[in-house]
Parts: structure tokens; sequence; C-alpha cells
């Protein structure tokens, strides 16, 4: 199975214009742009008044008991420093968070996803890892066959591709690597281990995009949207690295 590279490059390259080829999505003006920009926008206000309120209100909240419409979803890892609602300013109702150590993917994770974009129209989905991630250090610092118990086994057996991929990487950069490497393969899971995720791409109707989050400036770098070919082969434009 073809694995789309370079998603995720330097952080200088993370910050990429919004377009994508193949006609799947429209760029400017698309639900998924509009999100993009949402997130673009929030993430600014929480880098410069990370001590403003959220905007979470009494009536929001209860004008929600009728349902939900979020614009956009987001997987994250679970590590306290980077709840999305929180980096992204976010209030009551606007982003379908999903969350587990190490932003891996599994059944559950990709059933919550495929329910965010089938039944709440999610047009924007994206798979947010972070700077210094501990899970991915376990993954780096375990070696091969030490068993840390079988729960955290499966965890990080999980993120192991994107160990090795990234092993010849020098020290310095070698865990930068590795977890923009794991998110590239939990997008790459996503889409390739749903068909519904697949079909709905195909109709231009959800967009896919890596992040990694800052832990000090807390700024959130967006990869370029990731194009899903009707295979379900993931590729995207002029890649990084
Ligand atoms: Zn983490």
């Amino acid at each position: 199975m073809r694995l789309y590279r370079n998603v995720l490059g330097l952080a200088a390259a993370l910050a990429a214009t919004l377009s994508i080829s193949g006609g799947l999505v429209t760029a400017a003006g698309s639900p998924a742009s509009e999100s993009l920009t949402k997130l673009k926008a929030g993430n600014a206000r929480f880098v410069a008044s990370p001590e403003d309120a959220l905007p979470v209100d009494g009536a929001k909240r209860a004008a929600l008991v009728n349902g939900q419409t979020p614009f956009a979803s987001i997987l994250s890892c679970a590590d306290s420093r980077l709840p999305p609602e929180i980096v992204f300013h976010t209030g009551l109702g606007d982003l379908f968070v999903v969350r587990a150590a190490g932003n891996i993917t599994d059944k559950a994770i990709l059933a919550s996803i495929e329910y965010s974009v089938e039944h709440l129209n999610v047009p924007l989905v994206v798979v947010m890892g972070h700077e210094s991630c501990g899970a991915v250090a376990a993954a780096v610092d375990t070696p091969v066959g030490q068993s840390l118990g079988p729960n955290l086994d499966y965890l990080l057996a999980a993120i192991r591709p994107s160990v090795k991929a990234t092993a010849s990487r020098p020290a310095g950069e070698r865990m930068r690597a590795a977890i923009l490497a794991n998110v590239e393969q939990t997008l790459n899971e996503m889409v390739t281990g749903s068909h519904l995720l697949r079909e709905f791409a195909g109709k231009g109707k959800v967009q896919f995009v890596g992040a990694y989050y800052e832990l000090a400036s807390g700024q959130v770098h967006f990869s370029e949207p990731v194009i899903v070919a009707p295979a379900g082969e993931v590729h995207t434009r002029g890649g990084h690295n």
C-alpha cells in the first residue's frame, strides 16, 4: 500500500497555502478552506492572547441542545498541554475532538471521525501531533521486544513504523521527524482504513490536513492538504524536506 510522502516537513514549510490539485476539493471558498481559515485565526488569537476567555456562553449551550454542527474534526494526542478547543480558541459545538496518546488511529477512532464526516457534515479533518510527544518518545526509546504491558505495547506498535522510518535522522532532529512522520502515518491509515472517508473525499465533501503544535509558542503549523486518490492512495502536491 503506497504511503503518501512528505506531507509534513520543516516548520517553515508547514505554513502551507491551501491548495489542492485533482479537483477533489475547491480550495478558495470551500467549506474545508473556511474551516482551515477559522482554525488558523483561532490559533492566532491563542498565540497572541492565551489569557482571552474562550467563546463559551449559555445561549450557545442552550442552542446546541438541538444538535451540533462542528466546523472541523481534530484527532490529537491526549497530552494535557494542547486541548484543541483551547489552542484553536473555540467554543462549545465548534470542534469534534478525538484524542489518543500519540494521535494514533484505530477502529474506534476511525468510527468517530467517520461519524463526524457522514452525520455532522464536517468538511475538514485535522491530525495534530506536537512537540515533545511522550508517546512518540516512548516508541523511540523502548527497544523492540521489550514489553510495557499489552495496552501500551499496542499504542507503541502503532507508532513504531514512523520511528523506524526516521531512524537515520540526526539525533537533534530525530524526535521531531518521528512526530511528523507519525502524523503522516495516521493520516494515511485514516484514509486507507476507511472506505467511507475515501468516498466522501472523492466527492469533495471532506479534506484532510496534518498539523504540528509547538508547546512554547502555542502555534499550530499545518501541512499541505492531503490529496486522496480514488484507490485510496493519498498524495500531497509539492513535498517538503
Ligand atoms: Zn503526545
